[in-house]
């Protein structure tokens, strides 16, 4: 019996919710873990999860599967970043009436489109962002980056960063350690998975979160079964997070070279450290005019007004900001502890800070991981800090991170091999969150 047209246009929508399997066959796999890379493999994921990892082609593909030919290319896992913001900036403007769930999702549509397939929104956030990353991970809105959220981050009455544009009544500004255990509370029940801490005068400009707060703050994050990262730019400021039970540290130390008594704290403890080295250059690289203003990958998902703006106006602000010079310091400063770490083998997770105006999600991320190699880690290093060391880092490698049978397929696909050169990461021929790829 034949299936009538008319029938068969009705059934597609039931056929279409029910995910093909995919096989990506004869790919180069890295797979995050630091291993290796495999030859030749064959990747079957079925329901958005890797069921089968097979070598030399030795995998029976299902009927209906999506075949997709992977000789001469290369299968990462997707990156996740430890550190962005969502859903307030449009354009080069931070403001809380920006924040929407259309505006959530169009930032992570832009992560994935870039091969971010998790991104950690780190302080900034409004309860909507819940219900986006619910709805994200049960695979209703495709075509997105998953997002963690700290939802609102503590600091001090009036302290950094809440002169930010956006910022002031999204900061908790607490003063007791009573008080900010019971807003860690609220944010547990509220649904965030981290807590984060701004401990930074910026400069001497601003009162700092005090040591009895933050240690408050991590113990009561750690009983309700939290993470704890925190901003932070002075070593005495990480030695004494780290003391205190801090799961992350989300920015560089800054102020001087790290020493062995932050790295016996942060090896003893399991600590790992997100370099951000992209938002170092965010404060001063527009005064410099970069290339990259004109680079195709990054003007793809970049209004030509905004690039405008970052031409003019924000070229002018940079050119003539009294801490020019201080901030180009504290990047190299940035560069060279994070070799020091990394040779000293503390867990180097991955983080740029983006979503803030001029600090650009997805473009970011691939300056990112080139300024690490550019600080002297291996391209596989990258790969192991964006995927490994990142879902370690958030407690979800059980499911992401790196690529292997069981986990889910949050892939990128790329036409030649980052290895060799860390830039072919941007040479993407398909990003898969969930095994479904992404519209790019
Ligand atoms: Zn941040």
């Amino acid at each position: 019996m034949r299936l009538s047209f008319a029938i068969l246009i009705l059934l597609l929508p039931l056929f279409a919710q029910a995910q093909r399997p995919l096989v990506i066959q004869g790919v180069t796999l890295i797979d995050g873990s630091g291993g290796p890379p495999v030859l030749n493999a064959t990747v079957l994921a079925v329901g958005g999860r890797i069921v089968l990892i097979g070598e030399g082609g030795t995998l029976q593909a299902p009927d209906n599967a999506e075949i997709v030919d992977g000789k001469g290319k290369t299968l990462i896992p997707g990156i996740i970043n430890l550190h962005g913001h969502v859903g307030l900036t449009k354009g080069l403007v931070q403001a809380q009436e920006n924040y929407s769930r259309e505006n959530v999702l169009d930032n992570l549509r832009t992560y994935a489109s870039y091969g971010v397939t998790t991104t950690t929104s780190l302080g900034t956030d409004m309860d909507l962002v819940v219900g986006v990353r619910d709805a994200v991970n049960r695979g209703e809105v495709p075509g997105h980056a998953r997002v963690l959220t700290a939802l609102q981050g503590f600091t001090t009455p009036n302290g950094y960063p809440t002169q930010a544009p956006g910022v002031k009544g999204l900061a908790l500004e607490v003063s007791t350690p009573q008080e900010a255990r019971q807003h860690v509370d609220k944010l547990a029940e509220a649904g965030a998975e981290l807590v984060k801490m701004w401990v930074d005068s910026h400069h001497g400009a601003f009162v700092k979160l005090k040591q009895a707060v933050f240690t408050a703050i991590i113990d009561q994050a750690h009983k309700r079964g939290l993470l704890a990262v925190a901003h932070l730019y002075e070593l005495s400021d990480a030695k004494l997070l780290a003391e205190a039970g801090l799961d992350i540290v989300v920015h560089s130390v800054r102020d001087g070279e790290v020493d062995r008594g932050l790295i016996r704290r942060l090896l003893a403890k399991g600590i790992t450290y997100a370099p951000t080295l992209t938002r170092e250059q965010s404060t001063y690289v527009y005064a410099d005019l970069p290339a990259w203003l004109d680079d195709a990958f990054f003007a793809r998902s970049v209004d030509a007004s905004v690039v405008q703006g970052l031409r003019t106006s924000l070229h002018q602000t940079q050119a003539k900001d009294p801490e020019q010079q201080i901030n180009r310091e504290n990047f190299r400063v940035a560069m060279r502890n994070l070799k020091k770490l990394s040779d000293a083998g503390v867990k180097i997770g991955f983080g740029t800070d983006t979503g803030p105006p001029a600090r650009f999600p997805g473009y970011f991320e691939h300056w990112e991981a080139e300024l690490m190699v550019e600080a002297g880690l291996t391209p596989m290093q990258v790969i192991v800090s964006f995927s490994k060391n990142s879902s370690e880092a958030l407690g979800i490698d059980r499911d992401y991170g790196t690529l292997a049978e069981g986990k889910v397929a949050d892939m990128v696909l790329l036409n030649g091999n980052p290895l060799g050169n860390i830039r072919n990461l941007r040479d993407i021929h398909a990003v898969y969150v969930g095994g479904q790829a992404v519209d790019r």
